[in-house]
């Protein structure tokens, strides 16, 4: 899958689909008042790491955090290309 794609994708399977995605160089920054996520496009692990804090607003890299950033990249990071996922991580 394209990379733009890929990201739109996960934001959109996530429930995230209002969030904007902005390219940059060097470090990942999830901007919650303005729903972004600030990401190299070339960094797919770093995208996942600010998708989990999307989801989870206020926890910095808890127990909890850890484990949804873990499950973003066990799911994206391997995922055939034209395969959709059956649940959000997070339901809302
Ligand atoms: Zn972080």
């Amino acid at each position: 899958m394209e990379k733009e794609k890929w990201r739109k994708f996960i934001l959109k399977s996530e429930g995230l689909e209002k969030w904007k995605i902005k390219d940059c160089q060097g470090g990942g920054l999830c901007q919650h008042k303005i729903k972004t996520i600030i990401c190299p496009s070339y960094n797919q692990a770093l995208f996942l790491h600010e998708v989990a804090h999307a989801l989870l607003p206020k926890r910095g890299h808890d127990a909890v955090w850890a484990d949804i950033f873990t499950e973003l990249c066990r799911r994206y990071l391997s995922l055939p290309q034209g395969k959709s996922v059956e649940n959000k991580i997070i339901p809302h």
